[in-house]
């Protein structure tokens, strides 16, 4: 069982299926909701994620065309990623889990927009200009 909580502890979730995918997004939206050059999220096998704790403080934004970003609205710390279509949590932030994911990032995604300041890791990971092909 994976758990994980929000900087301010109100949030609290467990991921109870193994995370079946993983990666780093250097999209623009991700730079600007995290604060930095990529983002580290695990996809979960839909139905697989449940808050413990503090469901009424997660907020959510969502852009006309993508998943909704999810975030907790006391301490700002950003937490999972919902299909508009499903209303499922698509995706966890590597960040915001207690302990080891089980899974490693396995590819770089959105490379065409990558932050200036911050060269790419060179660690042999695939890299997408774009979206990673599904
Ligand atoms: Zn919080
Ligand atoms: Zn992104």
């Amino acid at each position: 069982m994976i758990t994980g909580h929000c900087n301010c502890g109100a949030v609290r979730f467990e991921v109870t299926e193994p995370f079946v995918s993983a990666n780093y997004c250097h999209c623009t939206r991700c730079q600007r909701r995290t604060g930095t050059a990529a983002s580290a999220q695990g996809g979960v096998a839909p139905g697989s994620v449940r808050v413990l704790a503090g469901e009424e403080l997660v907020g959510s934004w969502q852009p006309p065309d993508g998943f909704a970003k999810e975030f907790c609205t006391r301490c700002g710390s950003a937490l999972w990623t919902r299909d508009p279509g499903s209303g499922e949590i698509a995706g966890v932030r590597l960040g915001v889990l207690d302990g080891d994911p089980g899974i490693r990032p396995r590819l770089r995604q959105f490379v065409a927009y990558a932050a200036p300041w911050e060269p790419i890791p060179d660690d042999g990971l695939p890299r997408f200009p774009e979206r990673r092909p599904s």
